[in-house]
C-alpha cells in the first residue's frame, strides 16, 4: 500500500457554480466511488476555478490550447497525480446551469479514478452511476440508460468495422452494438441494486439529512 501525500489547502474560486452546488455533486461522486472500493474516493480539491488565469502556465497553455482546437467547446479539465491527495479542475464559464452539473460530475469522476485512465470503462461506469444517483436524488429528467450508451459510444476504443486499433482487436457492429449494451447494463444494474446504501452513506459519511 503506498503512502498518500498531502497537498496544499482546497480553493474553490467559481463564478459560475456555487460552492454548495459543487459540494453536493462531490459528495454524490465520492459516495459512489466509495460504494465500488475506489481507493481514491478520499481525494479533494486544491483548486476548482472557471477562471484559467488562476492556473498554473501549463495547464492554462493546456486549456487555451485545447479551447482552440475544440472551438470553444472544452467544457472541463481535471488533473490528478498519482498517490497525491489533491485534483485541480477547470470548468468552463460559458455553460449552461444543466452542462455545467454534467461537466461537473463528468470531472469529479475523473478525480476519483486512478490517475490517467482517461475514459476507460471504470470512469464511465463511475459517472453513469453517479448521473443515475443524482436524477434520483434531484428528481431530474433524463434517460439514465440512453446517457449511459451516449456515454461509451463516445469514449470506447474499439470501434466497428475498424482495425485501426489492432491490439484491441476487430469486432463487427453487432458484436459493438452487444458490447454497449452489456457495459451500459452492468454498470444500471449496479447503480439499481446501491441505491439505498447510497443514500446511507451519504447520511453516515457525509451528513447529508435525507
Ligand atoms: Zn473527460
Amino acid at each position: 500500500m503506498s503512502e498518500m501525500v498531502q497537498t496544499v489547502p482546497a480553493e474553490f474560486r467559481c463564478q459560475t457554480l456555487t460552492y454548495a452546488d459543487f459540494k453536493q455533486l462531490e459528495d454524490v461522486v465520492k459516495a459512489t466511488a466509495l460504494l465500488s472500493r475506489n481507493r481514491n474516493w478520499t481525494r479533494m480539491p486544491t483548486l476548482v476555478t472557471d477562471d484559467a488565469t488562476l492556473l498554473v502556465k501549463p495547464k492554462q497553455q493546456y486549456v487555451a490550447s485545447k479551447l482552440k482546437a475544440y472551438d470553444g467547446k472544452l467544457y472541463g479539465v481535471t488533473w490528478s497525480t498519482r498517490n497525491v491527495e489533491g485534483y485541480q479542475m477547470w470548468l468552463n464559464p460559458k455553460m449552461t446551469p444543466k452542462r455545467m452539473v454534467m461537466t461537473t460530475l463528468h470531472e469529479l469522476c475523473h478525480a476519483m479514478v486512478a490517475t490517467g485512465t482517461s475514459h476507460d470503462e471504470s470512469f464511465r461506469k463511475l459517472l453513469t452511476r453517479a448521473m443515475y444517483h443524482w436524477n434520483g436524488l434531484t428528481d431530474a429528467e433524463g434517460d439514465i440508460s440512453k446517457f449511459g450508451r451516449g456515454l461509451i459510444r463516445k469514449y470506447t476504443v474499439r470501434r466497428a468495422n475498424n482495425y485501426l486499433e489492432d491490439r484491441y482487436g476487430y469486432e463487427t457492429v453487432q458484436e459493438y452494438n452487444v458490447r454497449i449494451e452489456d457495459e451500459n447494463h452492468r454498470a444500471l444494474t449496479m447503480a439499481y441494486k446501491e441505491r439505498e446504501a447510497l443514500r446511507t452513506t451519504l447520511r453516515t459519511t457525509f451528513g447529508w439529512n435525507i
